[in-house]
């Protein structure tokens, strides 16, 4: 597959990141299908398209043909079969489990043409974890976008071994198409590039907040103020999900056995109350009060 040949895309997972991918498919021009198997979330994820299009033409970010072409583009079905049956390339941004990943890539497997391209969003699974559930798997990839995607730059495209040159060409070309910028993992590693960064920050957050040393506020205002980034450890585990956290680092104690990995007990705690971040309203901090 060649990206010239591409141009029609599925979305699988409407949530946190897929209603945001699917709408930047459309808007570049690509029929994109995009689905879920909670009728709400994608109810969410199309009304998020039908507010985001003209609130971009109302602030000239965009023109009116261009936000009407992106509506068009973008449809949502919960038929997963639907969904994949003309795709040329397929993103799956469904919860990070990977039992999951790999039914929704063997169901892809046998619904989405054979030439078709499968790319996970996933944050820490490297593909080579899930391309022998289908029979494709040097079309089997990771392409890692950042939150929000719709802003976000940067995209990791991982080779793991069993991904063809041409599938790993075909991925950057689409980062470009898409207007964001690509960077290429020649080996595959657990966690990317940029969250094996973040993890190491994130859990020296936490160790010196569960130590009394500073309030989450605190060390927020010191990464933004003292080190520039654009937000702190606990900001931005609200704006991921200290669900994707908590999931993620159970997952990983599974793979390593080690206790460290375990999630911290002041996400757990969070993780049991609902209290998600921003999607629910409450996480490090309240967004209920704004
Ligand atoms: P989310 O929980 O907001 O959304 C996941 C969606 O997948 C849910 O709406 C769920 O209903 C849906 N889903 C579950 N099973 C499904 C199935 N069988 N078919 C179709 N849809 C199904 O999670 P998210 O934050 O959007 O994360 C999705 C993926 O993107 C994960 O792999 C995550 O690691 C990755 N990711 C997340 C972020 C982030 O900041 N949240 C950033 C980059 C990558």
């Amino acid at each position: 597959m060649k990206v010239e040949n591409i141009k029609k895309i599925c979305v699988v997972g409407a949530g946190n990141m897929g209603h945001q991918i699917s709408l930047l498919c459309a808007i570049h021009g690509y029929k994109t299908t995009c689905t879920d198997v909670v009728p709400e979330i994608l109810k969410k994820a199309e009304k998020f398209a039908d507010t985001y299009l003209p609130g971009r033409v109302e602030k000239g970010k965009m023109t009116k043909d261009v936000a009407a072409a992106a509506r068009q583009n973008i449809s949502f079905t919960p038929d997963l079969k639907e969904a994949a049956k003309e795709a040329d390339f397929v993103i799956e941004a469904a919860t990070e489990i990977l039992d999951l990943k790999r039914k929704i890539f063997a169901d892809l497997d046998k619904c989405a043409p054979a030439q078709a391209i499968f790319a996970t969003n996933s944050s820490y699974l490297v593909s080579s974890l899930i391309a022998d559930a289908t029979k494709r798997p040097s079309q089997v990839v990771n392409m890692h976008f950042f939150n929000p995607a719709l802003v976000m730059k940067l995209v990791e495209v991982v080779k793991g071994p069993h991904v063809s040159d041409e599938t790993a060409k075909a991925t950057m070309d689409l980062c470009e198409k898409l207007e964001k910028i690509p960077v290429l993992l020649k080996k595959e590693v657990e966690g990317f590039l940029l969250n094996r960064i973040f993890r190491v920050i994130g859990r020296e957050a936490l160790w010196m907040l569960e130590m009394g040393i500073a309030t989450a506020e605190d060390i927020d205002k010191a990464c933004v103020f003292g080190a520039g980034h654009p937000m702190g450890p606990f900001r931005l585990m609200d704006l991921t999900g200290i669900d994707l956290n908590y999931i993620r680092s159970l997952e990983r104690f599974k793979e390593t056995g080690n206790r460290a990995d375990l999630p911290s007990p002041s996400v757990v705690e969070r993780y049991i109350k609902g209290n998600y971040g921003e999607k629910t309203g409450k996480g490090w901090y309240d967004y209920t009060k704004k």
